[in-house]
């Protein structure tokens, strides 16, 4: 399969969509998505829509990274932390972009797998750990953005690990359908500006790990 030619068309459609950020889109381009997830579904690696990588987890649909990384606006050098592992592809995105990636993961074979791909694909920016991320990582804290990449509330450990003047971008569930994407802005030690983007499909954020 000619991988290239088939990120280069989902490129397309994810622009078509109304993504701009051309340093997002990059990193896209770059990105081996297909490297994230099971072989036995290589063929669906570069369609806009999720995929099962075990657990009962998916690796997100590349729109919503896509989108999620235009809003959470990463400047190289920057310190991010994420929220739900899964299979790596979203760190892989956000060092690609030039960012120093702590990424946690709740599930211990899905840190394990992620662990190995980031290593053999030789992102050396990424550090991995399975942990119950609702605490944050407050070891390596305070970070210049923060994502989440699993659905629920807005968690205050969170907030609190987050600089001054830095952005976490994270799907809340607000009762409806679906989930609320919203962007945080801290302009203050306990001010923050909060706007909510549209519906979004997640995999719920749960406490604890296993
Ligand atoms: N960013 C991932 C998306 C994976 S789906 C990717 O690019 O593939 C979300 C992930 O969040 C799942 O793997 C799930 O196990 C994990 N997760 C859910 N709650 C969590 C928590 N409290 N701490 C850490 N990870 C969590």
């Amino acid at each position: 399969m000619d991988f290239e030619t088939l990120r280069q068309n989902l490129i397309s459609i994810i622009r078509s969509k109304g993504i701009s950020d051309e340093r997002v889109l990059e990193a896209m381009r770059k990105v081996e998505r297909h490297k994230f997830i099971p072989r036995s579904l290589w063929d669906e690696a570069y369609e806009d829509y999720p995929v099962p990588i075990g657990e009962g987890q998916t690796i997100s649909q590349p729109y919503t990274v896509a989108f999620m990384t235009e809003l959470l606006d990463v400047e190289p050098g920057n310190k991010v932390l994420e929220v739900g592992t899964g299979s790596g592809y979203q760190a892989a995105i956000l060092a690609q972009m030039g960012a120093e990636v702590y990424t946690v993961e709740r599930i211990h074979s899905l840190y394990e797998k992620a662990k190995k791909v980031l290593q053999e694909l030789g992102y050396e920016n990424i550090k991995v750990f399975y942990a119950d991320g609702t605490q944050g990582l407050p070891e390596f804290a305070p970070y210049d953005r923060i994502i989440v990449t699993a659905s629920g509330q807005l968690q205050q450990p969170l907030i609190d690990q987050l600089k001054v003047g830095g952005v976490l971008v994270a799907p809340v569930d607000d009762g409806g359908w679906g989930s609320t994407m919203v962007r945080l802005t801290k302009v203050g030690d306990k001010d923050y500006i909060t706007e909510r983007y549209g519906g979004f499909s997640f995999v719920p954020l749960v406490k604890g790990t296993r």
